[in-house]
């Protein structure tokens, strides 16, 4: 590992005057990620900034909305009352998600900022556009299965990692953060970048910029939601294709619906095209479909991930079906 200068903050203010805004500094939260690629040489800061002492941990509720601490691990969220009762989709997507033990250390903000777990990327004998600029993409002409059919670019089809941010995509889940030049609130449907020209830019965090707080708007009450993960194995696996759905319906009819994809994306996939066909709509399998189709348009599979294309509709048709009929089964273990 290469070696670095090693600092714990112990307020948000510190944490933030302790950054370079050069690029070279990094956070250490639950440290599942970025420990892991630092001993790899893929991430390389000059600078690791301990921020496991700053009080950003824990989960208020109010009226309308969730206020989540960045330091609140993947299991405490899990567990929130308020979000087992009126925010299945995110306790899924969580308990879904790495293994106990993992959930236990990584922390929301973490989760949200997860590198792709591309094996190119991951693999300094690979070229990867993402970790040096310039340098092309063996995913493209290698082994790409689990990679992305949606928001790719010919310099980049990773997938997006996490989970939950699929689903705070669904519920137009807020970021707030705090950084050289003050405080602000991104909403997260607009803060991930598509690699375009420029796969190594992920997000809109400034450099040195902290994530403080996530405020997820409540559903109404009546709103059912969840979250569908395939995967290759069942536990312990990073999606093939998922889906995060929310939908109201009264007499049969959809009054309301969100969806995110997850799994086929280089970034969470908020799917509008197909929210507005289900809205109006006969809760039936048939419109479930006809979304499922809005939902997968613009895909540009690769030779080895063209099944996504069907499997992404299947998803999203099982997840709306999933969450519409009686449920049978609890949350996932
Ligand atoms: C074997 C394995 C399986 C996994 N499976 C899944 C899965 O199925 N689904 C899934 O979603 N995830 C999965 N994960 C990823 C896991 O959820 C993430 O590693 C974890 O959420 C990261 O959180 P952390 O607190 O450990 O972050 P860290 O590793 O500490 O940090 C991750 C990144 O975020 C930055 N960062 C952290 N907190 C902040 C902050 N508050 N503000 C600004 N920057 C910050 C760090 O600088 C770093 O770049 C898996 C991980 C492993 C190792």
């Amino acid at each position: 590992m290469q070696s670095f200068e090693y600092v714990r903050a112990t307020g948000v203010r510190d944490a933030v005057t302790a950054a370079t805004t050069d690029g070279e500094t990094a956070f250490l939260a639950g440290g599942t990620t970025q420990v892991d690629l630092m001993k790899d040489g893929v991430l390389t800061p000059r600078v690791l900034i301990d921020i496991t002492r700053l009080p950003l941990r824990g989960v208020v509720a109010g009226p309308d909305v969730l206020r989540v601490g960045a330091l609140t691990t993947m299991e405490e969220l899990a567990a929130d009352p308020v979000v087992t009762r009126r925010l299945p989709v995110v306790r899924e997507s969580l308990l879904l998600a790495a293994s106990t033990q993992l959930r236990n250390m990584a922390t929301i903000g973490g989760n949200l900022l997860q590198r792709t777990r591309c094996r190119y990327y991951r693999d300094l004998s690979c070229a990867c556009n993402k970790r040096v600029p310039g340098a092309g993409c063996d995913a493209i002409n290698g082994h790409h299965r689990m990679h992305a059919i949606l928001g790719t670019s010919e310099h980049c089809v990773a997938t997006h990692a996490s989970d939950l941010a699929v689903a705070l995509v669904a519920l137009d889940a807020t970021v707030r953060t705090s950084g050289a030049s003050g405080e602000r609130a991104l909403p997260l449907s607009a803060f991930y970048q598509a690699p375009g020209d420029t796969p190594g830019v992920e997000h809109e965090l400034r450099p040195g910029e902290l994530i403080t707080e996530v405020e997820v708007p409540l559903l109404p009450e009546g709103t059912r939601s969840g979250y569908l993960k395939v995967r290759d194995r069942a536990s312990y696996e990073f999606a093939l294709a998922s889906a995060a759905v929310a939908i109201e319906v009264t007499d049969g009819v959809v009054r309301d619906a969100r969806i995110a994809l997850g799994g086929l994306a280089t970034v969470p996939w908020r799917c509008h095209d197909a929210e507005d066909v289900l809205r109006g709509a006969p809760a039936s399998e048939e419109t479930y479909r006809a979304a499922a189709d809005a939902a997968l348009t613009g895909a540009r599979p690769l030779p080895g991930n063209a099944f996504k294309v069907e499997l992404g509709k299947r998803t999203v048709v099982r997840a709306l079906s999933m969450v519409t009929e009686p449920q049978v089964t609890g949350p996932p273990e």
